[in-house]
C-alpha cells in the first residue's frame, strides 16, 4: 500500500521532554501520526503520515454511539548497542485483527500496520527516550467513523497510530501492588468481548477500579463471570502465580486478553528452568495457597509494566499477603530477562525484536 508522508519542518516540531522523570505514561505525544481510511466500496486507502492533531468527526460517527473500536499497545526500545527496535509487532497485528473481527470492523493489512508503524517510528526516532526503563509507547487504534445512527457495522472506518514517549514504570524500584478480588462486578462474560482489546471493556472496568481504590488497593482481580470462582486477569494485565515452584497462569478461556507479555513469559520460562502450567485457577486455591505458603509469588504481566509484583490480595476485606509483600526471585528473573531482551542487553534468541 502506498504511504504518503507529510513531515513537519524542523522548526514546527514540538520541544521534546528531556527529563525522563517528567514523562509519566501517555501524557506526551510525538509530532506525527499514521492514518488510513477504509470504506465498504474502496477498502483501505489514503494511508498517510501527517502532523499529529485532532480529527474532525461527525457527531453521529458510530464509534461515539456504539463503541465500535479496538486498539493495541506496543513499545519501541532504544537498544543497548545502538538503534531502535520494536517488541513482537506481528503479534499486535494478529491480535488487532482478531479484535476487529469480534467488533465487526475491517481487518488491517499487514503492510499498512507493520510498514506504516515502522515508517512512523523512523520519522519520530528522536522521540524514543534514552534513559533507563523508558520507551516509546505505540498506540494503534481502529474506529468506526461512518456518520449514521443505525445499529450495524460501519461502512467507513479509520485506522490511526499515535506515539507517546513513556517514563520508567518503576522509577523508584519495583513496588508490589495490593489487589482487590472483585466479587460483585464482572469484566467480561463467555461469548462476550473480553478477549478483544476494545475500549468498552475498559469503560466497564472503571467502577471496580474505584472500589479498589476506596479500599486502599491499586487494582482489581477479575474472576470468571459465571461462577465468580476462577481467576482471569488483574486490572489490564494477565496474572501469574508461582505455586509449588511451578509458574501457573489461567488457561485462555475466551473472556480475557491473550497478552503478548503473557505469551513471552510462557515461552521464556523453560529456558530459566521453570515449569509452566496453563490451567484454571480457583480463587480458593490461591487464598488457601497463600495461607499455607504454597503460593510463593504472584505478578501481573503487560506491555506497560512488563511484570508487576502482587504484594497482597484483599478478599472480603481480609488481607492475604504473599511472600511478605516482597518481590519474589522468579518475578525478578522474568522481569530482568524480558527487559534484557527488549533493550538489547540479552540475546534475542526467539527473533522477537524488529529493528528499524
Ligand atoms: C493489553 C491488555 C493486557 C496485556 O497484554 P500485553 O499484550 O501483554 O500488553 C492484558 N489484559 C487486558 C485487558 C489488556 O487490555
Amino acid at each position: 500500500m502506498e504511504l504518503r508522508i507529510e513531515p513537519l519542518a524542523a522548526e514546527q516540531r514540538k520541544p521534546k521532554c528531556t527529563d525522563a522523570a517528567q514523562l509519566g505514561f501517555g501524557r506526551h505525544f510525538s509530532d506525527h501520526m499514521l492514518v488510513a481510511d477504509w470504506s465498504g466500496d474502496q477498502g483501505w486507502h489514503d494511508a498517510r503520515i501527517v502532523p499529529y492533531g485532532p480529527f474532525q468527526m461527525d457527531p453521529s460517527a458510530m464509534v461515539l454511539h456504539y463503541g465500535q473500536e479496538v486498539f493495541e499497545g506496543l513499545k519501541a526500545y532504544r537498544q543497548e548497542h545502538g538503534g531502535i527496535a520494536l517488541f513482537r509487532p506481528d503479534m499486535n497485528l494478529a491480535r488487532l485483527n482478531r479484535s476487529a473481527e469480534r467488533l465487526s470492523l475491517p481487518t488491517v493489512p499487514a503492510d499498512l500496520f507493520l510498514d506504516g508503524i515502522m515508517e512512523l517510528v523512523r520519522l519520530e526516532q528522536e522521540w524514543v527516550p534514552a534513559a533507563e526503563g523508558t520507551s516509546l509507547y505505540i498506540r494503534p487504534t481502529l474506529i468506526a467513523t461512518e456518520a449514521a445512527l443505525g445499529v450495524r457495522p460501519a461502512q467507513q472506518c479509520r485506522f490511526f497510530t499515535i506515539l507517546s514517549p513513556v517514563g520508567a514504570y518503576y522509577a523508584s524500584g519495583f513496588t508490589p501492588v495490593r489487589i482487590l478480588v472483585a466479587e460483585q462486578l464482572s469484566r467480561a462474560v463467555p461469548g462476550g468481548t473480553g478477549e478483544a482489546k476494545t475500549g468498552g471493556n475498559y469503560a466497564a472496568s472503571l467502577l471496580a477500579g474505584n472500589m479498589a481504590h476506596d479500599r486502599g488497593c491499586d487494582q482489581v482481580l477479575w474472576l470468571d463471570a459465571v461462577q465468580h470462582r476462577f481467576v482471569e486477569e488483574v486490572g489490564a494485565m494477565n496474572i501469574f502465580f508461582v505455586i509449588d515452584n511451578c509458574l501457573v497462569t489461567p488457561a485462555l478461556s475466551g473472556s480475557f486478553l491473550a497478552g503478548i507479555t503473557r505469551d513471552s513469559i510462557i515461552k521464556l520460562a523453560p529456558s530459566l528452568g521453570l515449569a509452566v502450567a496453563e490451567r484454571p485457577i480457583a480463587i480458593d486455591e490461591v487464598l488457601e495457597g497463600i495461607r499455607t505458603g504454597r503460593v510463593q509469588e504472584a505478578f501481573g504481566s503487560g506491555t506497560a509494566a512488563v511484570v508487576s509484583p502482587v504484594g497482597a490480595f484483599n478478599y472480603r476485606d481480609e488481607l492475604f499477603t504473599i511472600n511478605n509483600a516482597a518481590v519474589g526471585t522468579v518475578t525478578q528473573r522474568l522481569y530482568d530477562t524480558l527487559t534484557g531482551i527488549q533493550y538489547g542487553r540479552l540475546p534475542d534468541t526467539n527473533g522477537w525484536m524488529h529493528r528499524l
